[in-house]
């Protein structure tokens, strides 16, 4: 994390929490009383977001902690809970939608380890199963060098038994996660791509074979493992180059521990294209044979997405019959067509997904519906 400019709220108690981070980040801290002088300090500079993802605001939620994942009801969506723990990314996709999203976008680290808890507590006493991740605005990993809240979710996930934490990320910061005592109530998630779209679309992220060897490092240390192919992206080669990186994930790590792989082609909101245009001037990622879906946002033709899920599906489940796959945010003909099958009815693939995490973690089955 290479922090140049690093503003605390004035309203956060200094404790153990808050001591850790500064200890670990270079510059010292101006405290500010609203946050309008860290949107100032961001709005003004000459590339807004670049800047965003150098300067680290420490601050308290103000908001929901914990919420649910905003699917769209026109495609099915997997009932995701979302731990809300911090904003933006010091990663840089062309294609991240996070930077479309916040105006301006902060990279936002929401100190409160105690609320946090509060919060998680409530959830625990609940008679369902929860999947929750932190890897939704934000990546959950980057935080792990600078911050407690990793370990701290981690062991905190470890005491119950209805709740499956997902840790999705692009980097290898796991090292402090190794000697925990996770009961496997924690999923290690890697976001994986080709090669080739990882050197063009994500730069400052691990490469493809580091986060294989990361996850390799995780699955020796009990954890259960997931991957999520998003976004596939379709150029000329990607099909063998997908078929490449799903044979890779398999020579690393065992079947058996991994929870699911889910797979969505690249879909964006048509104000992320200036931004592309404007800021990755080499990237040819927004021009293909878009349509725009059911919630607005532009889709590869259907007939390619087709394709590709195919030949992926059918890779994965050559070598891995038992691993859940599914789709993210896609329709009933992108699943029948290469599924088999459509989860129809109304939190059908939660219920998947809720299956599929007391198979492989420590989940109490009483819970399933
Ligand atoms: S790693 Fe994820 S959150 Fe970070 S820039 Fe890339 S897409 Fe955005």
């Amino acid at each position: 994390m290479k922090i140049e400019t690093l503003f605390i709220d004035r309203s956060i108690p200094r404790d153990e929490e808050v001591d850790y981070i500064l200890s670990r980040l270079a510059p010292a801290p101006q405290t500010v009383d609203s946050s309008r002088v860290v949107y100032d300090h961001i709005n003004q500079a000459a590339d807004p977001i670049l800047t965003a993802k150098k300067t680290l605001y420490i601050t308290r939620n103000r908001g929901a902690v914990i919420k649910e994942c905003p699917g769209t009801c026109e495609y099915t969506c997997c009932d995701y809970t979302i731990l809300h723990s911090g904003t933006f990314c010091t990663m840089d996709c062309s294609y991240c939608i996070l930077q479309a999203y916040f105006h301006p976008p902060v990279l936002r680290y929401f100190a409160g380890l105690d609320m946090l808890k509060q919060a998680l507590d409530r959830v625990f006493k609940q008679e369902k199963i929860f999947r929750i991740g932190t890897g939704e605005y934000t990546d959950s990993l980057i935080w792990e060098p600078v911050s407690l809240l990793p370990r701290f979710l981690v062991d905190t996930f470890s005491g119950q038994d209805n709740c499956l934490l997902e840790l999705k990320t692009k980097t290898v910061h796991i090292d402090s996660l190794l000697g925990l005592d996770h009961n496997r109530n924690t999923v290690l998630a890697w976001s994986v791509n080709t090669p080739e779209i990882i050197r063009s679309e994500e730069k400052g992220t691990a490469s493809l074979s580091a986060r294989l060897k990361a996850a390799q490092k995780a699955e020796a240390a009990g954890y259960p493992l997931a991957f999520h192919f998003d976004p596939v992206v379709i150029y000329p080669g990607c099909e063998t180059g997908y078929l490449r990186v799903i044979r890779s994930i398999f020579t690393h790590v065992n079947p058996e521990n991994i929870v699911w792989i889910s797979i969505g082609t690249f879909r964006f909101m048509p104000k992320l294209k200036p931004i592309i245009e404007q800021r990755f001037r080499d990237s040819t990622i927004c021009y293909g044979e878009f349509i725009p879906g059911l919630d607005n946002k532009m889709r590869y033709f259907k007939p390619l997405r087709l394709s590709i899920y195919q030949a992926m599906v059918s890779e994965i489940k050559r070598i891995a019959p038992d691993v859940f796959v599914y789709f993210c945010m896609e329709d009933r003909e992108i699943w029948q067509k290469t599924m088999n099958f459509f989860p129809e009815n109304d939190g059908e693939l939660g219920c998947l997904l809720d299956k599929s995490a007391a198979r492989h973690c420590g989940l109490n089955n009483r819970y399933l519906k």
